[in-house]
């Protein structure tokens, strides 16, 4: 037998050079590392994240979206020490334990609604596979068998697993799997970058539900449910629209006999200024998928959330008529209490409520970028801003990227869509230094 010596000194090794040894990043051109830093993170607190050489970077887009109360929260470290202590996890399969149901409870009570039945999981891919799987299987068991087929919206974004991935519309995560995904339709996008000048948010929006209506008169026998990113296509940048399309799509979807999946992953728990962006039309979808902020961005945690009228199809003892989908970690202990402690932030706070001051201050000083020459369709939706960058550059990603880590800010672009995602703890002295460091972004990057 071999004995392998530890890593000789391995403290004198960059994090940044070990970690390239064994380490496949996500979403990541491994080769541009040989040009492009890679930044070990050491620890967090607020909106910070701290690296090995003692810098700091402001967090702008929450870690991927997820966070929501900043790095390092003491109430949410202190709930996830104390669930430590009792139990860990145990299978969710003929067990059960007090964190996954008194989230299951407080999920049901804060989600529009009679959405009530929780199924867990661990990311939110994971999630969408659920809820296209359980419809799918409803209308099996409802004998419509016809009923197979998805629709999603032009842009949108539902994960990177295969079936998650059938539905998104998004080239660069789709045009390489397209041979191993089963066909999806996709309906015009109500993002509002696409209506003609001088037609308002909420007119474009009716047209893009016209296409819908269309589509599915057509197809409505063989759909078994729209999924759509309610109120802001987060991937394809940050692509905004009005509620109005949400109440056409509940209203064709009920029409048609077809479900609606609202995909609530990157803008549910108050990123769009209400605690779901589903509130802004008052519906209700069929099935309801959440995860990122659902822990407060802590744990990989994921429900997919559905009605009675669901439930019931399902509710036999006959394995052929259960939905015998299963997650090793489905309903982990640590990720519901890390969550239930997130909800509690979130109530006792008032973040709904502050956040809109938040909201005000950072869209008021952020005129000065909506101003710049070189920017294009400024936009803000909750505390989500967006704006395009007039740049012939390809580089201008990873350009933005670099300057602004150099301006202690941690911005990761679309394409030539800038945004700003920030954690909801996120202060005026912090908020000064974001826009300001865009600012000299701008202007370094489109001279
Ligand atoms: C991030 C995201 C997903 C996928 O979640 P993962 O945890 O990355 O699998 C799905 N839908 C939307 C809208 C998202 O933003």
């Amino acid at each position: 037998m071999t004995h392998i010596a530890p890593h000789p000194a391995s403290a004198a090794i960059s994090l940044e050079h070990r970690s390239l040894q064994t380490v496949w990043h996500p979403c990541t051109p491994m080769k541009q590392h040989e040009t492009c830093p890679l930044i070990p993170i050491v620890r967090g607190k607020g909106v910070w994240l701290y690296d090995a050489a003692g810098n700091r970077y402001l967090d702008a887009i929450s870690s991927w979206w997820v966070n929501l109360f900043g790095h390092g929260h003491p109430v949410i470290n202190a709930a996830i020490r104390d669930q430590l202590e009792k139990i860990e996890h145990v299978m969710l399969a003929g067990f059960t334990h007090e964190p996954v149901i008194a989230l299951s409870e407080r999920l049901k009570q804060i989600t529009p609604g009679s959405l009530g039945h929780c199924f867990y999981a661990s990311d939110g891919a994971s999630a969408i596979e659920i809820a296209l799987k359980m419809s799918f299987h409803y209308w099996q068991l409802c004998g419509k068998n016809q009923k197979t087929g998805f629709v999603s919206l032009q842009n949108d974004y539902h994960g990177e697993t295969l079936g998650a991935l059938a539905v998104t519309d998004v080239a660069v995560f789709k045009d390489t799997y397209a041979p191993l995904l089963r066909p999806c339709a996709h309906v015009p996008t109500p993002d509002w970058r696409y209506a003609e000048p001088g037609e308002s948010a909420e007119n474009y929006a009716l047209r893009a539900a016209a296409a819908l209506e269309c589509y599915l008169a057509e197809h409505h026998t063989q759909t078994a449910a729209l999924i759509l990113e309610p109120l802001v296509q987060g991937a394809t940048g940050m692509g905004m629209y009005h509620p109005i399309y949400l109440q056409r799509a509940r209203v064709l979807c009920d029409q048609y006999q077809v479900h609606l999946i609202a995909d609530e992953i990157a803008v549910g728990f108050g990123r769009t200024g209400s605690l779901f962006a589903c509130d802004q039309a008052g519906i209700t979808p069929d099935i309801l998928c959440l995860s990122k902020g659902l822990s407060g961005g802590y744990l990989p945690l994921s429900v997919a959330m559905t009605t009675d009228a669901i439930y019931q199809v399902f509710y036999d003892t006959d394995a052929a008529q259960a939905f015998l989908h299963s997650h090793s970690h489905t309903g982990n202990a640590l990720a519901c209490r890390a969550a239930l402690a997130s909800l509690d932030l979130l109530e006792q706070n008032h973040v709904i409520e502050t956040n809109k001051a938040k909201a005000e201050y950072l869209t008021r000083r952020a005129a000065i970028i909506a101003n710049h020459e070189k920017v294009n369709n400024f936009r803000h939706c909750g505390m989500i801003w967006a704006f395009e960058v007039d740049t012939h550059r390809q580089d201008f990603a990873t350009q933005c990227f670099l300057i602004g880590l150099s301006q202690q800010l941690l911005i990761r672009p679309l394409g030539k869509t800038v945004y700003f995602m920030p954690p909801y703890v996120i202060g005026e002295a912090e908020m000064d230094l974001l826009v300001d460091g865009t600012l000299h972004v701008l202007d370094t990057l489109t001279v």
